[in-house]
């Protein structure tokens, strides 16, 4: 399989990693979107967060606070940002399992997604579509 990742995990490419344990690795995101932007990852592939099993699931979230926890207290930022994203059309470039943790400062320029309103009676139908596939 020709997934970047992997290979970063197989030491094939090289990253700059900032933990690593039997299950799940972070590295620096080499394109940042703020300095110590970091990448948590599964150790074994899976394309996304349908594919990972929860048990494994649960591994990858532990290092991810790990991480949050590290990129403020050792470059003192007041926040961060855990993002993951699920599917090509959410934006998900590489497909292995990968979470963001993103530094914040105040004033960093880094802008959220703009929101929008429910109409009448859309709430309801969203929420009557979603609790049926739970
Ligand atoms: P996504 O759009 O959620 O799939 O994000 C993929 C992320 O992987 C992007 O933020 C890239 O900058 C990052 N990335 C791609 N190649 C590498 C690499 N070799 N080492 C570290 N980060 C990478
Ligand atoms: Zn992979």
């Amino acid at each position: 399989m020709d997934c970047i990742f992997c290979k970063i995990i197989k030491g094939e490419l090289p990253s700059f990693k900032v933990y690593e344990d039997r299950h799940t690795l972070a590295f620096l995101d080499i394109v940042p979107v703020n300095y110590g932007h970091t990448l948590v990852i599964p150790k074994k592939h899976y394309s996304n967060m349908e594919e990972i099993p929860e048990k494994e699931l649960k591994e990858v979230i532990v290092t991810v606070k790990m991480v949050g926890k590290a990129l403020k207290e050792g470059l003192g930022v007041e926040g961060y940002n855990v993002g993951e994203n699920n599917d090509p059309v959410a934006g998900q470039i590489i497909a292995h399992l990968h979470f963001h943790v993103i530094p914040r400062s105040a004033g960093d320029g880094l802008a959220l997604w703009p929101q929008g309103k429910y109409g009448d009676g859309e709430a309801e139908e969203a929420l009557d579509k979603i609790k049926k596939a739970i």
